[in-house]
């Protein structure tokens, strides 16, 4: 039995190991792989959940890696954060998706509200250059600024002085929507949420998948409720995540969450996807 456990460790440890040299190589290989164009970006579209219609899309990185295939964004956003490459990283994302949602104006006549939301990190968040960047990535492609919605996640707006939220201020003033992305994780004081420059909640997927089962826990049902309508009274928009049921749609619309995104409604695809699913919506 000694041995035996002897040898579950040593393969622990070897799969640890494996581990932290792929991190390691994989942290290494970041430069080169933005430079080659190995990134890629697939978007998810957000619904109103009164209509069904589509509200706007967020922008999801992916690496094609040549001998990993494609890793999600867990794999290496950590690592870019680690390294400061999530700056040019998250400022090629902000460029390329502002594009795509200035074509998807372009290609739709009436096509006007649709929006495009990306993620920043806190990394991004405390780099000088993120409204000047962000000003001139806008104007090059000539998106209007309240097409954009900055997701920003709530633990890295936990205790944040004014030094980090004037630049969210900033933008705020511009008309771009600042998301509180994750929301419900961060154990936020909700009272705190008056002096933040947010104009929209992203509930965290975990309040979601608690209305997966119906009838829904009877508690879960009154701190959504309680957030939607502290929420609303602020005039903040309550957007849901994770939504892979037409139940759990229902639910969330009847506690009065404006939009939602999920695998019920489509997974993250192609930016043609949401191009068909926007022109579906004008039939
Ligand atoms: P997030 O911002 O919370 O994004 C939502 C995640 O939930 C995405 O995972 C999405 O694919 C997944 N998802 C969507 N609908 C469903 C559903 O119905 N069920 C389930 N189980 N999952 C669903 P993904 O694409 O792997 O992204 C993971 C995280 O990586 C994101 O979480 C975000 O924090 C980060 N991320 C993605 N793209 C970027 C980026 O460009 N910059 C930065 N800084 N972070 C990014
Ligand atoms: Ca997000
Ligand atoms: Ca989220
Ligand atoms: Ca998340």
């Amino acid at each position: 039995a000694k041995a035996a456990g002897g040898n579950r460790f040593e393969f622990a440890d070897a799969e640890a190991d494996e581990r932290a040299i792929t991190r390691h190589g994989l942290t290494h290989a970041l430069p080169a792989a933005l430079e080659r164009g190995e990134f890629f970006i697939e978007y998810q579209p957000l619904v109103h959940l009164g209509d069904g219609s589509v509200h706007g899309a967020e922008a999801l990185v992916r690496w094609s890696h040549p001998q990993h295939g494609v890793l999600g964004p867990d794999r290496f956003i950590p690592l870019a954060e680690h390294t400061g490459l999530i700056v040019p990283l998250g400022r090629w994302v902000l460029q390329e998706s502002v594009r795509q949602a200035r074509f998807w104006q372009e290609k739709h006549a009436d096509g006007g509200p649709l929006r495009i939301n990306v993620n920043l990190s806190p990394t991004q968040l405390h780099h000088p250059g993120l409204v000047a960047d962000t000003v001139e990535v806008l104007e090059r492609a000539g998106l209007s600024p309240g097409a954009l919605c900055l997701e920003v996640t709530e633990s890295a707006l936990i205790g944040a002085d004014e030094g980090l939220l004037k630049p969210l201020r900033q933008l705020a003033e511009m008309g771009i929507d600042i998301a509180l992305d994750d929301f419900g994780t961060g154990y936020s004081n909700l009272a705190n949420l008056r002096r933040l420059p947010v104009s929209v909640l992203k509930l965290d997927r975990s309040f979601t998948q608690s209305m997966q089962r119906l009838p829904a826990d009877p508690v879960d049902i009154k701190i959504v409720e309680g957030i939607v309508s502290l929420a609303h009274s602020l005039e903040l928009a309550v957007t849901v995540e994770g939504v892979e049921t037409g139940a759990q749609a229902e639910q969330l619309r009847e506690l009065g969450c404006d939009t939602a995104q999920g695998w019920y409604y489509a997974r993250p695809g192609a930016p043609d996807m949401i191009h068909s699913l926007v022109l579906m919506d004008a039939v």
